[in-house]
Order: structure tokens, then sequence, then C-alpha cells
């Protein structure tokens, strides 16, 4: 059974102009610990695509379907079983790294153990405002997955960061998803990453493609 199953999805946007469609009649099918690849030019619609899969947006018309049940309601989801990376870190600066953390989940337990896995003690009781943008991604990466999800979503999370980082940012994600068991999509417009997938689509035609 795959972890999340996209059945004809469409999503328009109203415009001046009338009903402006980015997506239209998309599947897609995501295996449990498979790490998918969205790669395409600006305005092609991934983000329209990853925010609908997260619940932050609604759909026109077609199904999702998450650990074989029917989504209904995403507010579950988002709770335990997604974890979203933005473009953005939206750490919150008048906080520190834990408490930061802490706003996700309050096990304080699961907090503590997630920071020392990635490493990241030393940054605890910093600010976001003494961090480098590498690092303020890398905490994000953490706080993505402090809740145990199944299932990673990060829209084009490295788009800040040069190339070093940006590499450092993808080997994480990619690695703490084989350790912590969880699928992955990322979205980015920078191919050099797509070898390092399962799988990689671009969105053509207003669906997906394999590529
Ligand atoms: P990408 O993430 O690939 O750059 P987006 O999903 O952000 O693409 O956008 C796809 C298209 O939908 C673009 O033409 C964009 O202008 C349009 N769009 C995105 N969000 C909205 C919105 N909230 N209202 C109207 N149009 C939107
Ligand atoms: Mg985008």
């Amino acid at each position: 059974m795959s972890l999340l199953e996209l059945k004809n999805i469409s999503k328009s946007y109203l415009s001046k102009i009338g009903d402006y469609q980015v997506i239209d009649n998309l599947n897609l099918s995501v295996n449990h610990n498979q790490n998918i690849f969205l790669f395409g030019p600006s305005g092609c619609g991934k983000s329209t695509l990853l925010n609908l899969i997260s619940g932050l947006d609604n759909l026109d018309s077609g199904e999702i379907f998450f650990d074989g049940k029917l989504v209904k309601n995403h507010f579950d989801l988002l709770k335990d079983d997604i974890g979203i990376i933005f473009q953005d870190h939206y750490l919150v600066s008048e906080l520190n790294i834990l408490d930061n953390i802490k706003l996700k989940s309050n096990d304080i337990t699961k907090v503590e153990n997630i920071l020392t896995y990635f490493d990241m003690d030393h940054l605890k009781f910093k600010f976001p405002n003494q961090l480098s943008n590498g690092q303020k991604q890398r905490v994000c990466v953490a706080r993505s997955m402090v809740n145990n999800p199944k299932l990673l979503i990060a829209d084009e999370p490295t788009s800040y960061l040069d190339k070093d980082n940006a590499k450092l940012v993808i080997d994480l994600i990619l690695s703490s998803s084989k350790k912590f068991n969880l699928s992955t999509i990322i979205a980015s417009h920078d191919i050099s990453f797509r070898p390092l997938f399962d799988k990689s689509y671009t969105i053509e035609d207003k669906s997906l493609k394999e590529c």
C-alpha cells in the first residue's frame, strides 16, 4: 500500500481574467521510504502541489489518500504525520532554538533527542539571528522531524543557501529520512540533486511527468 495517493486532483486560482488552472487531474503515488524529487521552472506549480498535499491549500476536486485512508481533515496529519520545511526558516526570532522546536512538540524528550541526533546540542540556547543560514535551515530539518512524521515535504528548502550548504541540507534530509523511515517530496529548481532521489517528476501540462 502506498503512503500517499493523489487521485485526479485539480486546482485553479481565481484571477482577473477568470480561473487559472495550475493542476488538472493529477495523479501520484508515493511509497513508504521513497524519496521524490519535484523539479521544474518557477511558476510551473510545485508549491501549489505541495500545499495541496500538506493541506495548506484546498483541492478543487480529486482525492488524497494517506496510509490508505481518505484525507478529510488535514489538521491531524499536519500535527504528526506530515513534516514541512519551507523555503524560509520561519523560526521565531524571540525564542531560542530549543523553544522554537518546542513549538512543534510538547514532548521535551523528543525535542532533546532530535537536537542530539542532528548534532545541534550546542545550538539549543542560541537565537536564530546567531545562526548562519545553513544552520537555520538544518534546524528546520530537525524541527520537521521532531514528531516522527511519515512524510516530509520540503518546498525549495535550499534556494537561499550557497551550493555547499544546499548540498548539506539535502544530504541531511535524505540521510535522516532513511534513519527515521519516512518518505520525502522535495521541490527544487536545482536539477543537480535529481540523481540523489528514487524518483523525479516535473509538472508539465498541469500534471506530473516522470523525468
Ligand atoms: P512554483 O512553485 O513552481 O514556482 P506555484 O505553484 O507557486 O509555482 O505557482 C503556479 C502558478 O500559480 C503561477 O502562475 C502562480 O502565479 C499561480 N499562483 C500561485 N499561487 C497563487 C495564488 N494564491 N493566487 C493566484 N495565483 C497563484
Ligand atoms: Mg514555489
